[in-house]
């Protein structure tokens, strides 16, 4: 066995009867993205894409060699929501094997914003609002050329809905939608394997990012916590996430992961009993951010952090207090 087909033999795995686990290498952390296939007799399913880069595209290539799969049958490619590393190859791979390609319809509009390279004052003025100190608009970069070729997104040939079944032969892939990562994030069900694919959702050792954006919906962590109450619902054996290794009690995990959101939101909240702080101040002493990290990390924290003060604020725990140009919270 030469050494090529050892590591190819190591980027892919049976998970299940018929469903496989693929490690596609990511250019960023997490470093490794896990995409789906799922199988019955020669019809196949592709669940997530991994990033759209040479090195991606090759150990997905090589790893349907090692499986016995020929590219053309795959006749449906299925992402679990938007972002680059589930989505990002969506393209090249309609082209490779002439899959009907499936999206929920709420991320469309976040496909567009991914590849644009114009700036948006209004991102910019948001960004500002909620206390990060930016100078101008150039500080920003904007999606399209943070992701550029990276990012190759198909037209979605059909939009997946709740409920909704899928068939790959005779077996059944159930749609679960799961908001709050994205808007449009859903988990695949295999209900007669108990099996289901869960994307960002369900992570076992990190927690997904939920961040409230310009031009995203307001309250994202009531979402996200919805869904994964709603998670708990389903007869699952085998959980299999889209970064980490599978993992079977996915109620357990799911109650960890609301255990964590509620921690931070009493952490959050005792912060502004009494003193009015932006999301980014906010942000500073949960997070500890400073000015060494990058610049990613310090958005990401900020927004997370918007999330649970919105969350808070549509409970009635805590106000907005509009001080122009910053947007503070009080509890
Ligand atoms: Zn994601």
């Amino acid at each position: 066995m030469t050494q090529t087909e050892t590591q190819t033999d190591a980027k892919i795995r049976a998970v299940a009867p018929g469903v496989y686990q693929l490690f596609l290498p990511l250019p960023m952390r997490p470093s490794i993205v896990n995409v789906y296939l799922v199988r019955d007799n020669d019809e196949w399913a592709l669940i997530d894409t991994g990033m759209h880069t040479a090195d991606s595209i090759a150990t997905l290539k090589s790893a349907l060699r090692a499986v016995g799969c020929q590219p053309t049958s795959i006749r449906t490619l299925i992402s679990t929501h938007h972002h680059a590393d589930h989505f990002g190859t969506s393209q090249t791979y309609q082209e490779l094997t002439g899959a009907e390609v499936y999206l929920n319809e709420l991320e469309l509009s976040r496909v567009e914003r991914l590849q644009s390279t114009e700036r948006h004052p209004e991102a910019f003025a948001f960004f500002q609002q909620h206390g990060i100190p930016l100078d101008s608009p150039e500080q920003l970069p904007t999606p399209g050329s943070f992701y550029g070729s990276r990012y190759m997104p198909a037209k979605p040939d059909h939009f997946i809905r709740d409920g909704e079944s899928l068939y790959v032969g005779k077996r059944e892939l159930r749609v679960v939608w799961t908001p709050g990562h994205t808007q449009g994030h859903c988990c695949i069900y295999l209900p007669e394997d108990k099996v289901m694919i869960v994307g960002d959702h369900l992570l076992p050792k990190i927690t997904p990012h939920v961040g409230v954006y310009h031009a995203g919906p307001d309250n994202p962590l009531r979402d996200f916590l919805d869904s994964q109450e709603k998670i708990q619902g389903f007869d699952v054996e085998l959980v299999l996430p889209a970064h980490g290794g599978v993992f079977k009690d996915h109620r357990y995990r799911a109650k960890q992961i609301i255990q964590h959101h509620r921690y931070r939101l009493d952490e959050m909240y005792d912060l502004i009993r009494g003193h009015a702080h932006s999301a980014y101040e906010v942000a500073s002493k949960v997070f500890d951010l400073n000015a060494d990290l990058p610049i990613f990390h310090m958005f990401a924290a900020t927004f997370e952090t918007l999330a649970h003060l919105h969350l808070l604020m549509y409970d009635g725990k805590v106000k907005r207090v509009e001080d122009e140009p910053t947007t503070r919270f009080i509890a």
